[in-house]
């Protein structure tokens, strides 16, 4: 169901602990009731600023949480522990039916006489209507309710929360006095035998400021006396809890004096209350907001057809240098520029810096290359990491160490850094050359435009640095994008990561939960509760229980940006080198797809037939890779940049996204001071600032990664010359064998292919099939007689460890499968239908064949493949990685892809099945949507053509 086209009984805005208390009741009394919020999570006092106790309260959702809580072991003696209440809260507003959307900033009520019609809400793609019959403002600040009146920050007080794992908490309570800004330290056992609770406040303050304080109020815990030493610091409260603030004028259940259909809830009526009693109150008012809400909506008529509108900006500010997204990349841009003199402006919809690294809770590097500024970062991180931690409590860095050193460096040099502020929108102007036409058209940004609690607000810079993960900025300004692989458009598989404390170690869980269309929040909102979804427990226990869920996605790919120059996988094959270089790459093939069958020729013949998933290898990259084509003024500092798909599988750790940050920065202060586009700065500047920080070695010296990848790449170099393929055939079968397959994939000309023709005939038939194989690849048919055999006799080569996938050998002959589709091999078909028929294959094995059958397009198969499209019995199910093996990944059903692949074979041959693709036009995952629509539109214009 897409939630613009419905109108809702009741829409509440502003997904707090009073929305939910307000959405619960609404759905309870049948309506049908919406709840909207610009964070990741619903009840944000409890779950995201952990309001502590939960004791006795009015209203269904507060009997309801109480209960199940008790029941899971997430509540003791009146105290709640914030992840469980994350997971249990969930599940609850699920069996009430309430729908949620997430990552959404309502913005703006549409009127229609003396009641509200539609509400207007901001989201990374844009704006988007929202009709309903009455609403709730359960805003934090009263957004809607007085309009002229609210503030950004209404709270004066409020509180913040640090959890520590110990041994036991058999600890007193006890009081520190005060630490810089924090004052009444507090600490006091949580809810389970390890956790222990420490909370500050402060006045008038932000998250950053609570951040900063956190150094000095952990020196005076650890020298208490009172403390444990060996404490390690888990996790911290992503928001403050509000305890007091600026009130506006209104009762429980009272509609608005102008808009008959808005209530009113949230702790803007309320004013001061002592933490331990913020929910009761909230969930009491907007329990009677829901009610009084529900009971209207059974009165009034549905409103007209909303017309849509754009809310525009209500305020504009100006800098030298905008940052959008302050995550892994983001955040060193933004330090670098600021640190070059540029007046810098980061904004992040989250709430900390260092995006994955912090709230996404991957807190290790993996592959890329150090050095530059991230080394300064790490020092930072180092140094304050004993007061968090002891050193061999946690792999990695500390990420809430980091959080801390992160904010503490930008304030130092000067940045100026927003939290919760979404980019929602563009503005730009189009520059044409009238002699060159359309082609040369070019978009210069004129605002980039932001929702948060204060509704929408623009930027205008010199320079924009996109740092969003997704590309919003870039792709909002009107940029070429592209995204997923060519055959079913899946993007790499999305994670939901959490943190358990387990063999002495805080542990990061990771699996792989499916995929997801990063650019669309009603996706976003679904993919993130399917993640949730996988934490529930009847019971959570010392063992099995999380301390934490991370705030952020773990969103691995999704939009890549068009750029200058898109880095490619044959460019890191080959170890390319570039005049305008500005970093270097390092890392592995690594996409956790098992599915090979359905991504480039070129990546499964480097996986599947090469075993090379995890050899490492890597190229320069050049600046003009991070400057998208035909924008003017921006850079892309983050995993959108300019590489293609396969690509991007080895260039997006956290050091290379790191390296981007400091290049862009860098590049962005630069610009600003000479009064330059970026893209007319000289790379050769560039690059010696580069050389100053330790990012580059000069230009002239060999590559950093020499002594990685150009020391495998030397088993290339002792091979013999390329101009000698048969000398190179006699290493196809010995320790080098998948060194030779490449070399000899490379030459050119005829005489490899005729020495490897040669070998189809060899007695040694794995050699025979190494030689098909790479025939397949240079599209000579003469492979296919051997292909086939490869199938017949189910060859599987003696695999070396290097070649196995997440522990998944793949045989041989199913790649003899995929190459034959590659070679759109008519000689193939009946062997391809007796595999989607036989009983024996398993699922990949019959989407190989459908895949490669849809290649070939021979008529003949037109039966085989109506028949598969009505076979119920196949099993479509496969599991995703699991990295931690903490927690099993989930199944995911792929029935979809069949059905796609099958249907889109069909239409090769002129049949047209696209029906049979109805049942996906309602699929809540919007990338099967997508990709559905999308097949169909195609089939229905070739039939428009015949
Ligand atoms: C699950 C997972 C495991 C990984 N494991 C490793 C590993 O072990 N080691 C390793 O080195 N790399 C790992 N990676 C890869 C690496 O961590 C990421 O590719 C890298 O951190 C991405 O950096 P980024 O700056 O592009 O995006 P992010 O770090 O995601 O930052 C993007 C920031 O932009 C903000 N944002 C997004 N949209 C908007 C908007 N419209 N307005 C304002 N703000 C916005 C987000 O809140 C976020 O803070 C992993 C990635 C994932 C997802």
């Amino acid at each position: 169901m897409q939630v613009e086209d419905k109108i809702w009984d009741v829409v509440i805005l502003g997904g707090g602990f009073a929305g939910c208390a307000a959405a619960v009741e609404a759905a309870s009394n049948g309506k049908t009731s919406l709840l909207i919020d610009r964070r990741p999570v619903p009840g944000w006092e409890l779950t995201w600023a952990h309001a502590p106790m939960l004791s006795v309260g009015r209203g269904k959702l507060y009997k309801d949480l109480h209960k199940n809580l008790t029941a899971c072991g997430g509540l003791r003696e009146g105290r709640i522990d914030p992840a469980i209440a994350t997971i249990v809260l969930d599940e609850i507003l699920e069996s009430q039916g309430v729908t949620q959307l997430l990552y959404s900033q309502p913005l703006k009520l549409l009127p229609d006489n003396d009641r509200a019609q539609a509400v207007i809400v901001g989201c990374k793609g844009g704006q988007k209507t929202i009709r309903g019959k009455t609403f709730v403002d359960a805003t934090e600040n009263g957004m809607f309710w007085e309009p002229e009146e609210f503030s950004a920050s209404p709270a004066k007080r409020s509180r913040f929360s640090c959890y520590f794992h110990v041994k036991d908490n058999n600890i007193n309570r006890a009081t520190f006095g005060e630490a810089a800004a924090a004052q009444y330290i507090k600490q006091r056992p949580g809810v389970f035998k390890t956790s222990l609770e420490v909370s500050y406040e402060l006045d008038n303050a932000a998250i950053g400021d609570a951040r900063v304080a956190l150094p000095d109020v952990l020196k005076k815990l650890r020298t208490s006396g009172d403390f444990p030493v060996d404490a390690v610091l888990t996790h911290t409260a992503p928001e403050l809890l509000p305890i007091s603030l600026d009130v506006l004028e209104g009762e429980p259940g009272q509609a608005h004096h102008t808009t008959e259909n808005l209530f009113a809830a949230g702790q803007w009526l309320i004013g001061f209350s002592p933490a331990d009693d913020v929910l009761s109150e909230l969930s009491a008012w907007g329990s009677i907001a829901g009610q009084s809400a529900a009971e209207l909506s059974a009165t009034i008529p549905c409103p007209a057809s909303a017309s849509l509108q754009e809310v525009g900006p209500q305020s504009s500010q100006s800098c030298d240098v905008l940052v959008a997204g302050g995550g892994t990349a983001g955040a060193l841009a933004a330090l670098a520029a600021s640190r070059r003199g540029a007046r810098t402006v980061l904004i992040e919809s989250g709430t900390s810096l260092g995006g994955i690294t912090t709230s996404g809770g991957i807190h290790i590097y993996y592959c890329g290359i150090p050095g530059g500024l991230q080394d300064q970062l790490d020092q930072r991180v180092a140094d304050i990491a004993d007061l968090f931690a002891p050193a061999d409590s946690y792999r990695g860095y500390h990420p809430e160490a980091r959080k801390t050193a992160l904010e503490i460096m930008l304030r130092e040099a000067g940045a100026k850094v927003l939290y919760g502020q979404m980019l929602t929108g563009v503005l730009t102007n189009q520059k044409c050359d009238p002699v060159a036409g359309e082609e040369s058209s070019e978009n210069s940004i004129t605002e980039a435009l932001c929702s948060s609690a204060v509704g929408s607000n623009a930027w205008r810079a010199k320079v924009y640095i996109d740092s969003t993960g997704d590309g919003d900025l870039a792709a909002l300004a009107g940029a070429e994008t592209i995204s997923g692989r060519d055959c079913d458009g899946l993007p790499h598989a999305y994670s939901l990561s959490s943190g358990r404390f387990e063999d002495g170690l805080m542990q990061v869980v990771n699996f792989d939960v499916g995929y997801v269309d990063a650019t669309d929040s009603q996706d976003l909102t679904r993919a993130r509760r399917q993640a949730m979804a996988v934490y529930r427990s009847s019971k959570f226990t010392l063992k099995n229980r999380p301390t934490y869920i991370a705030p952020l996605l773990g969103l691995r790919s999704s939009r890549q940006i068009i750029c200058d120059y898109q880095i490619s996988l044959s460019d890191q094959i080959e170890g390319r080198r570039f005049d305008d270089a500005i970093a270097e790459s390092f890392g592995h093939y690594d996409s956790h797809a098992n599915d090979y069958q359905l991504e480039s020729d070129q990546a499964m013949f480097w996986v599947w037939v090469l075993g090379n998933w995890s050899r490492r290898l890597g190229c320069e990259i050049p600046y003009r890779s991070l400057l998208p084509r035909n924008i003017q003024g921006l850079l892309i500092a983050c995993r959108a940049f300019g590489v293609n798909y396969d690509s991007h599988m080895m260039l997006r750790m956290q050091n290379d996204m790191q390296r981007l940050g400091e290049v862009s920065g860098i590049a962005a202060a630069l610009s600003v001071a000479d009064g330059c586009a970026p893209r007319d700065l000289d790379p050769l500047k560039l690059r010696s600032e580069l050389n100053k920080s330790g990012a580059m070695l000069p230009a002239n010296d060999e590559p950093r990664f020499t002594a990685l990848w150009h020391q495998q790449l030397a088993a290339l170099d002792s091979l013999p010359s390329q101009d000698n393929p048969k000398d190179l055939i006699n290493e196809l079968s010995g320790q080098r064998s998948s060194e030779a397959m490449l070399a000899l994939l490379n030459c050119s000309g005829d005489s490899a292919k005729t020495a490897l023709a040669e070998l189809l005939s060899s007695a040694d038939r794995s050699l025979a099939y190494r030689a098909a194989a790479i025939l397949a690849m240079h599209n000579d048919s003469r492979a296919i007689p051997t292909l086939l055999e490869a199938i017949k006799n189910q060859l599987s080569l003696q695999r070396q460890a290097l070649c196995k996938i997440n522990k998944i050998v793949v045989p041989d002959w199913v790649a003899a499968i995929a190459l034959l589709g590659r070679l759109r091999a008519r000689e193939a078909t009946e062997s391809l239908i007796a595999l989607i028929k036989s009983q024996d294959s398993s699922f990949d094995i019959v989407l190989t064949a459908v895949r490669a059958l849809g290649r070939i397009a021979d008529p003949d198969s037109g039966d085989a493949l109506c028949c598969l499209l009505t076979n119920e019995k196949l099993d479509c199910h496969r599991s995703l990685q699991s990295s931690s093996g903490k927690l099993s990944a989930p199944t995911i059903d792929g029935r979809w892809q069949l059905d796609f692949l099958i249907v889109k074979a069909l239409a090769a041959l002129g049949i047209d099945r696209s029906n049979a693709l109805e049942k996906y036009q309602a699929d809540n995952r919007a990338l099967v949507r997508s990709k559905i629509q999308e097949l169909t539109a195609e089939i229905a214009s070739q039939s428009l053509k015949r």
